[in-house]
């Protein structure tokens, strides 16, 4: 009995969760339509393309940055309420109007000397799906389409836009993020 336990002993890891896929993320790639939004493009009398944004995912983003996380959002489209959340925000990666994520995110990664594993992203459609499977650590809201929900690791509790990208950021930060 003795001997059995033992075994089993040896196989667990020294320092259990500091060693899980979480405590390595260096970036999180974020989509924005669905993810950092609850999905729907509200058009006002001239035209203009509005969004709406959670605070408190704002909140967790800003959070995740200071403790060395690396934050990057890439959108299939391109609007000026994108561009002055993450100014806002302070997320320097921007990539917008890119048809193909995962080939944007290949690039920003390289750029940014991370390998792939060591990335987690958030997605909520089908043109999040090659991203998710590139990446060590992929979630997808709630509300997200059965397909993405299939190819991520992981599913968060809360919707796109009603907290889910929070979710994640507490996630990643109580793993530990790396100190700067
Ligand atoms: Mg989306």
């Amino acid at each position: 009995m003795r001997a059995a336990r033992s075994k089993i002993a040896a196989r667990a890891p020294a320092h259990p969760g500091a060693t899980g896929p979480r405590r390595a993320v260096r970036l999180l790639v974020l989509d924005v339509d669905g993810v950092l939004t609850d999905g729907r493009l509200l058009y006002g009398a001239r035209g203009e393309e509005l969004k709406s944004f959670s605070v408190r995912d704002g909140h967790g983003l800003k959070a995740l940055r200071s403790a060395g996380i690396e934050v990057a959002v890439i959108s299939g489209r391109r609007s000026a309420a994108v561009r002055r959340r993450c100014r806002e925000l302070g997320i320097r990666h921007l990539i917008e109007g890119a048809e193909d994520k995962l080939a944007a995110f290949v690039r920003l990664a390289s750029r940014l000397k991370v390998r792939p594993a060591q990335c987690a992203c958030i997605g909520d459609d089908v043109p999040d799906i090659p991203l998710m499977r590139a990446v060590g650590l992929s979630y997808a809201v709630a509300d997200a389409h059965p397909a993405a929900k299939r190819a991520a690791r992981r599913a968060t509790a809360l919707s796109g836009g009603s907290g889910a990208v929070r979710e994640v950021c507490d996630l990643l930060l109580a793993a530990g993020g790396r100190k700067r």
